[in-house]
């Protein structure tokens, strides 16, 4: 006998665990079988994750079919989903889920067949079965004279068509057969010319109804046959690559070379990384490896796509989730049957299931999308450097503002760090960026949204006939309190973070560590009483722009607007192609966009992202603003950048106009040290979540108890207890843990203890989620 573990989708227990089964056969990891779960006859399809050994006691049910002949997960990436469960104390669901194939593990179909005995006994063949009384069916199965049968082959659903093609004997039938209408032998000769095509395709070419082509199947000079579809083929045009300027081959050779796991190659927009990724990627593919690229968020880089399609033809696949569930599927078959090379995809994509993976190339490695958030439950570096130590590869990060964290690692000598300092193509120049404090502004009794030198940059790019794009950095209202008169922003004095109004307390709240304090009435600094709520949206700024220039064409793009799956890409193109003259939106602009007659960028109130309440504050806002000067002046003539904001003098905002990274980046550090911040100590949310506050409460209560008695000895520091604002009824609270990275393993020990203990609460539906903050 042999013993498997299986892990079950969403199983309905609400404890999290594996199952363990006996089978006669000894099974490969990573294939799905079905087996009895539940009650009565109740079946389940599982997969076997890892092998087990008997335990005394409880006799184990037999695993009753196995479903694949080869593992549709490989031991590899079997290993990584312990790891992740391991790592960040996720549930099985949470670190097996994004393992296994798009498409639905559990869709079944079901069948009663005969068994032997029942073949004796039973005339009816099994096609009659269904039609059986369930009365019978009951019957007979309880007698063993029939079994259920689960059958599903594959996962995902390979599609096919119809194709109609000419008989191989056709010419000797057309001898044979009365002589064509014109219209058959229209077919005939379409057919001859294109060998095959859809029926939709014949017709609607030839103009003709179906019968034609239906007479001559009928006399079998035409036949059918159905061929797999391939969703995911798009068109591409082929491109060369360019020959690489010394910094970009030193990258090359270098990151080829290097004997640390991960390299960042640290380079501007435009400095060339792209062609270096696709050199790196040529010289992998040429040794038999295969290469995943990882980017933000597929709608913001077609242009990343289009160049490795037109470098790597059909050997690319792409991934992401604005594809149908079939396309996704169809990728997936794709890089599992070896059939391309390159993957490139959002975040997820680094679970990639090549069997030779041997390079992860992480662009923009700065974006937020892949760390650890409530809809991911894994950090994509942690994931890409575990995959990379399984196959000896390399993790190769590219940003022009890496994240501090990232650089940090290079300081301390972990990671391999190559410069492009220079943007590829020469002619373009850098645009110039003016800081404007609006504090003077309303000194001088301007209290509009644009200060008098982003107005005139507006009138004089209008009147050229020239684009501009104006951008506010976050969405809509924020909620820290800042004055208008100084600048100064009401932050936590432990923390260093803005604090956030707290409506139902009136009082402002800090995030981190629940200190709070109340929202004053004058500015504690200046005693000026224009102190408030900072808010400005994107729908108040496209209303200013429509006053004030009523005959341009004006495009608000944020998340409410580009909700519709194309609706990016309609805006890029009108952009492109000059439909628009100014440019209204958020963060996503910051990406990927090229617009050569974008002659200003704006940017409303720096502050809105200055004063997120987030350490990773200035940070962001560094990033955004660096980001945003790119994308002015990529074309002949000189653009220009506006950044309005109350405090000018903040680091982020000086060291962004002078585009000088490592000067942001010495000082915060600084900063990351003083106030204990990442990459200094990890940062652990407890979230509690329930019914009712009292038991959220309780649960909260016992496990800070539990916590604060083990951890005496290490570095690890707690806030106190937060209440959270209730969402969809659901209460909820939680607390903050900071840990020193060697103390990391030891807490993990504890919070499992912990986690462990709150599943007495489960019952009465309150949870416990921990969060691992990047
Ligand atoms: P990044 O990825 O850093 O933004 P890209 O690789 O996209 O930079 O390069 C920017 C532009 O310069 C692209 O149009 C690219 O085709 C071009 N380019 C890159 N490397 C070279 C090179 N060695 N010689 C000439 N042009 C280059
Ligand atoms: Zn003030
Ligand atoms: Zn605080």
């Amino acid at each position: 006998m042999y013993y498997y573990n299986v892990f079950i989708k969403n199983a309905a227990s609400s404890f999290d665990s594996l199952y363990t089964y006996e089978s006669e056969l000894q099974l490969p990891l990573g294939v799905r079988v079905v087996v009895p779960f539940g009650r009565g006859n109740a079946t389940q399809i599982a997969l076997v994750v890892s092998t087990a050994h008997k335990t005394e006691g409880k006799p184990l049910k037999a695993i009753r079919q196995v479903l694949d002949r080869e593992p549709i997960v490989t031991e590899d990436l079997l290993e990584l989903g312990f790891f992740m469960h391991d790592y960040y104390l996720t549930s099985f669901n949470q670190s097996f889920a994004p393992l296994l194939p798009p498409g639905d593990i559990k869709q079944v179909k079901k069948s009663w067949v005969l068994t032997g005995a029942g073949r004796q006994l039973i005339e009816s063949d099994t096609r009659e079965l269904k039609n059986l009384a369930p009365e019978i069916i009951e019957d007979y199965a309880k007698r063993g004279l029939i079994k259920e049968q689960v059958s599903i082959e594959t996962i995902g659903k390979v599609k096919t068509e119809t194709l109609y093609h000419l008989a191989p004997d056709y010419l000797k039938m057309l001898q044979q057969s009365k002589k064509l209408t014109d219209k058959q032998m229209d077919v005939v000769k379409f057919l001859t010319a294109h060998s095959k095509g859809t029926q939709k395709d014949i017709l609607s070419r030839l103009g003709l109804s179906s019968s034609p082509l239906n007479t001559l199947v009928k006399k079998g000079i035409v036949v059918k046959s159905e061929e797999e579809v391939d969703r995911t083929v798009s068109t591409f045009i082929p491109t060369s690559g360019h020959r690489l300027n010394v910094e970009q081959l030193q990258a090359y050779y270098g990151i080829l070379q290097s004997t640390k796991p991960i390299s960042l190659l640290h380079g501007k927009t435009g400095s060339g990384k792209t062609e270096v990724y696709l050199k790196l990627a040529q010289t992998v593919i040429k040794e038999g490896g295969q290469v995943v690229v990882l980017v933000p968020e597929i709608g913001l880089t077609p242009q990343m796509i289009e160049r490795f399609k037109g470098r790597f033809e059909g050997n690319v696949a792409i991934l992401h989730s604005k594809l149908s569930r079939g396309e996704r599927f169809d990728a997936w078959r794709k890089i599992k049957n070896g059939e391309v090379a390159i993957a490139i995809g959002v975040r997820s994509c680094v679970f990639a299931p090549f069997e030779n993976l041997k390079m992860i190339i992480i662009d923009e490695e700065h974006d937020n999308s892949y760390r650890f958030h409530n809809a991911l439950r894994y950090d994509t570096f942690d994931v890409a450097a575990y995959r990379m130590r399984q196959n000896n590869g390399k993790v190769v990060l590219g940003s022009a503002t890496p994240d501090v964290s990232t650089y940090y690692g290079v300081r301390q000598g972990t990671i391999d760090v190559f410069e492009l300092k220079r943007r590829a193509v020469a002619g373009a120049q850098e645009p110039e960026t003016y800081i404007v404090d609006m504090r003077s502004e309303l000194i001088q009794g301007n209290t509009s949204i644009f200060s008098a030198q982003l107005q005139q940059a507006l009138d004089a790019t209008m009147a050229k006939g020239a684009q501009a794009i104006l951008f506010l950095n976050r969405r809509g209202f924020s909620n820290f309190i800042s004055c208008r008169q100084c600048g100064h922003v009401i932050n936590c004095d432990n923390c260093d973070i803005s604090m956030t109004v707290h409506k139902s307390m009136g009082r402002l709240r800090c995030h981190y560590c629940g200190a709070t304090k109340p929202i004053p009435k004058v500015c504690p600094v200046c005693g000026s009483s224009y102190i408030k709520q900072f808010g400005v949206g994107t729908q108040q700024v496209e209303e200013v722009c429509r006053k004030l220039y009523p005959d341009k064409k004006i495009i608000r793009m944020d998340r409410d607007s580009t909700y519709e799956k194309d609706a990016y890409d309609r805006v890029y193109d009108m952009m492109k192609h000059g439909e628009g003259d100014i440019l209204i939106g958020t963060q996503m602009l910051a990406k990927g966009l090229d617009f050569k007659n974008v002659l200003l960028v704006g940017v409303i109130a720096a502050d809105l992202s200055l004063n997120i309440a987030d350490y990773k504050a200035e940070e962001v806002t560094f990033d955004l603003l660096t980001q945003v000067a790119g994308r002015a002046g990529r074309g002949i003539m000189r653009g220009n950048v506006i950044i309005q904001t109350y405090t000018p003098e903040n680091y982020a905002i000086t060291y962004a106009k002078n585009h000088d990274y490592i000067g942001f980046y010495e000082e915060e550090i600084q900063q990351r040290k003083a106030f204990h911040y990442p990459p200094f100590v990890e940062i652990i949310n407890l979230e509690f979540k329930g019914d009712t506050m009292d038991r959220v409460q309780s649960l909260a209560e016992v496990s800070l108890e539990k916590i604060g008695e083990e951890i005496k000895d290490f570095q690890v520091q707690h806030s106190r207890i937060i209440t959270l604002p209730k969402i969809n009824n659901v209460y909820r609270a939680k607390f903050t843990l900071k840990v020193a990275p060697r103390d990391r393993s030891k807490l993990l020990e504890v919070l499992n203890r912990v986690l462990e203990e709150s599943k007495d609460y489960v019952k009465n539906n309150t949870y416990l989620q921990i969060d691992f903050k990047q």
